[in-house]
């Protein structure tokens, strides 16, 4: 098939992505590779930036890193793979005891094995392969409306200026503005629980707690709470305790409105005494995290999610990708995946309409029947585990057991596919089952 050549401006198909985070950068790199799209992206803080943390990288986010051609820009020095192939452990938290390990599954390549790194450079690394002309920074957008007699939306920005576009991609993270646009009736909610993740230096650690072990680790308790440790990249290791904390209401009877902080500097030190029930390499660990200062304050996250959407695409003109997509509240540890995985889907389903002459809505509703019944299954996921919940806490058993228990029945339930899906399979099948024959994937 011949080349596609830039087709005149007026004739370009006209996208705003909103947000640069994992999702928006990504639509950036797949956008700019379709010479007829003419695409800007809107950040609304003054520059794009991640807050802190470790993020896995699975299988299917390597794969989709080396598709956008960022995969490069990740330095082995900055990522933690452990060595000795574990992929993962879980620990009895309150008395150290493994009670589950994991390995990589041999038939995954080296390259593509998880591994663990500080979200910002998984960030730095999308960064660097973005056309940065086209990315306006301190752009809030506060507005959407749909123009009458034209399938165009405005967007309304909160420095006073606007613009007009065919197609709208909400990038704009878990309290998508874009999302709730679309869905008015759609409502996330603070789920209870808060987590709390701070960076420290990995040679202090392994100095202070020789015992720590060097691979990602769960220490669970009951109750939600969990501390999980890991070292990352370079001298980094990570320390996230998640926490239930009641929705708690201010000094005048209102919602406490900070609860919405998404990473907000936190003095863990008054948290610290919530771990003392745990055994003694998780208390020293916590011990270090509350003393952490400067850049490695530890930050917190209270954590959202909203049921699942029925449809990820409305009007003919909006889609939603990334975590907008599925209010999931990074239940998996796979949300960058989940949010390239979107990227991939959508901007090859307006390849194909485009090289096939077809309507921007034919292109959205193909990528809605990829990316829906995807979500479904993750949704399902959840409800397993719920019902996991549920069945242990009626059975009353002693906290040993019930950590016990909760492990091998949510190992039981694991869905490892989720981790090794491979979406330009799934993309090129339903494409070739729309029209045999007249797809070729540009953005690859
Ligand atoms: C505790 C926790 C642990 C996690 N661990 C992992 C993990 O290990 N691995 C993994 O892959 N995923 C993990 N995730 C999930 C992952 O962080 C998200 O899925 C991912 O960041 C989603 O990227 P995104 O681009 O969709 O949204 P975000 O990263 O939230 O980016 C949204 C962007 O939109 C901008 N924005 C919002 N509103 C507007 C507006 N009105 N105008 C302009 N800009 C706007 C924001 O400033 C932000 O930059 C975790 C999540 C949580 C909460």
């Amino acid at each position: 098939m011949a080349p596609i050549t830039s087709p005149p401006e007026p004739s370009r198909l006209k996208v705003a992505i909103i947000g640069g985070g994992p999702s928006g950068l990504g639509a950036a790199i797949a956008f700019n590779k379709l010479p007829y799209v003419n695409w800007t992206l809107y950040e609304k803080k003054p520059q794009i930036s991640e807050t802190g943390g470790g993020i896995s990288v699975q299988q299917n986010t390597w794969r989709l890193l080396e598709i956008l051609g960022a995969a490069k820009n990740i330095d082995p020095v900055d990522f933690f793979r452990a060595p000795d192939g574990i992929s993962g452990q879980t620990r009895n938290g309150k008395t150290g005891v493994l009670l589950e390990q994991s390995s990589h599954a041999a038939d995954v390549p080296v390259n593509q094995r998880s591994c663990r790194m500080v979200r910002a450079k998984l960030q730095a690394a999308l960064l660097q392969e973005v056309d940065k002309s086209r990315v306006k920074v301190g752009m809030k957008l506060t507005e959407i409306s749909r123009l009458p007699d034209s399938k165009r939306i405005r967007l309304q920005f909160a420095d006073g200026s606007a613009d007009e576009i065919d197609l709208l991609v909400g990038a704009d993270g878990i309290r998508s503005l874009v999302r709730s646009f679309a869905f008015p009736e759609h409502h996330i909610r603070y789920n209870g629980q808060s987590a709390y993740r701070t960076i420290i230096r990995k040679s202090t650690v392994f100095q202070t707690i020789p015992e720590m072990p060097k691979c990602p680790v769960f220490w669970q308790n009951t109750g939600g709470k969990y501390v999980f440790t890991c070292p990352l990249g370079t001298d980094d290791f990570e320390v996230t305790a998640r926490i239930r904390r009641p929705l708690q209401t201010a000094d005048d009877g209102g919602p406490r409105t900070e609860i919405v902080s998404w990473g907000r500097p936190f003095d863990f030190s008054g948290l610290a005494a919530e771990y003392d029930e745990f055994c003694q390499p998780v208390r020293e660990v916590i011990k270090l995290a509350a003393e952490a200062s400067g850049d490695n304050i530890t930050q917190e996250f209270a954590l959202f999610s909203g049921p699942r959407l029925d449809s990820v695409v409305a009007f003919g003109t909006l889609a939603l990708i990334g975590d907008a997509s599925h209010p999931l509240s990074g239940a998996f540890g796979a949300g960058a995946a989940f949010a390239l995985e979107d990227v991939y889907a959508l901007t090859q389903c307006v390849d194909f309409a485009w090289r096939n002459d077809a309507s921007l809505e034919s292109a959205l509703k193909l990528y809605d029947e990829i990316r829906t019944p995807h979500y479904r299954n993750l949704y399902q996921v959840l409800d397993d585990f719920a019902a996991v919940n549920t069945t242990l806490v009626s059975e009353k058993l002693g906290v040993d057991k019930e950590i016990e228990e909760r492990v091998t029945r949510a190992s039981e339930r694991k869905a490892g596919w989720m981790y090794h899906y491979e979406i330009d399979k799934v993309v090129a099948s339903k494409l070739s089952a729309e029209q045999p024959g007249l797809h070729t994937a540009v953005v690859a």
